[in-house]
């Protein structure tokens, strides 16, 4: 008997909104339209496809629709907007993708899961937070907000001031068993988008936080919590490249681990976009000894076979899956 290999498919930006287009629903809906044909294609196949996504777009367009109707209604706290932002590209990724598996004769369900990740309330990020949410304001705004409110605003680049909230690591999946029940079901889950929602589990009370989690470092906690065969990693680019942007530029086919940790401490990935995309491949092939794949969206069958993007595992190794 064949056994189906699960793969989680981690899903960029560009699945959902492209550079330079506005965030229109319709857009929106189109890009997510054309991902659904790669997944299934994939399932045809024959893998296990477990979906997560970015959320950066939306739930920053959300809190903008939040603080613009102030006025009206109670602006809702960071950790609900994450959860608004799961329900609207889950519900996008549910209907394209019944309609293309019902259209090519298949009945699998698809079933969103709003999912809750647990991250350590001694977490350094806490102490230092890093990743801009929201709109620009003007600094006369951001220097009130961190004298009443005790937030950290910065200067970005010239654009205005923005909030900036906690990057902590992803800890441990509090829907991990309904999620692992909906995989062996049959279903196609879309589980912990935007990485997850933050909350702190104390005694077992969970409450939600005000931060932020790196959608592949969430990706692949879920990953390993399932016990993917595959962590696939979608973006932008066809391949990881060391010296990227430089006249040496090299786009590798595959990393071994100890090649991924050199790189790394070499600096060759950017913090907050390669950078944590090649940290969580790497935490997936030492928790799961796997294999994980950085590529583009295009390509991500071809990659799959080994034919395209970077492959991560123990000894490098590259191989038909
Ligand atoms: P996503 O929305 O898919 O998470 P990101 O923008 O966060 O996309 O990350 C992908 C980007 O990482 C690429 O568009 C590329 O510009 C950038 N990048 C930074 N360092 C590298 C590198 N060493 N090799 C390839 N791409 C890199
Ligand atoms: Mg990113």
């Amino acid at each position: 008997m064949v056994i189906a290999k699960t793969v989680v498919i981690a899903l960029g930006g560009n699945a959902i909104l492209q550079p330079g287009q506005k965030g229109v629903y319709e857009e929106q809906l189109e890009n997510v339209r054309k991902t659904c044909v790669q997944v299934v294609a994939m399932m045809e196949d024959g893998y296990r496809v477990v979906i997560t996504h970015g959320n950066g777009p939306q739930v920053g367009n959300i809190l903008i629709q939040n603080e613009a109707g102030s006025g009206q209604v109670p602006a809702m706290p960071l950790d609900v907007c994450g959860a608004e932002s799961q329900g609207l590209i889950g519900y996008m990724i549910q209907q394209s993708l019944s309609n293309l598996l019902r259209g090519s004769g298949e009945s699998t369900p698809v079933v969103t899961l709003v999912t809750q990740m647990v991250v350590d309330k001694r977490d350094p990020a806490f102490q230092k937070p890093t990743k801009p949410v929201g709109p620009f304001y003007d600094e006369a705004k951001a220097r009130r907000a961190m004298a009443e409110k005790g937030e950290t605003w910065i200067e970005d680049s010239g654009r205005g001031w923005r909030k900036v909230v906690p990057s902590p690591d992803p800890v441990r999946i509090v829907e991990r068993d309904a999620i692992l029940a909906l995989v062996e079901s049959g279903a196609v889950v879309v589980a912990n988008g935007g990485g997850g929602i933050p909350v702190v589990d104390e005694g077992g009370v969970l409450t939600g936080v005000e931060a932020v989690i790196d959608k592949d470092l969430g990706g692949q906690r879920l990953a390993a919590d399932i016990g993917a065969d595959v962590f696939l990693i979608l973006t932008d680019v066809p391949r990881v490249a060391i010296n990227y942007r430089k006249p040496d530029q090299m786009e590798l086919d595959s990393m071994t681990l100890d090649e991924v940790e050199r790189y790394q401490r070499e600096g060759h990935f950017k913090a907050g976009s390669m950078g944590p995309k090649v940290e969580a491949c790497r935490r997936f092939v030492v928790n799961c000894g796997g294999l994980a794949i950085i590529s583009s969206l295009d390509s991500a069958i071809d990659a799959l076979k080994g034919r395209a993007g970077t492959w991560i595992t123990a000894n490098g190794e590259r191989k038909p899956n």
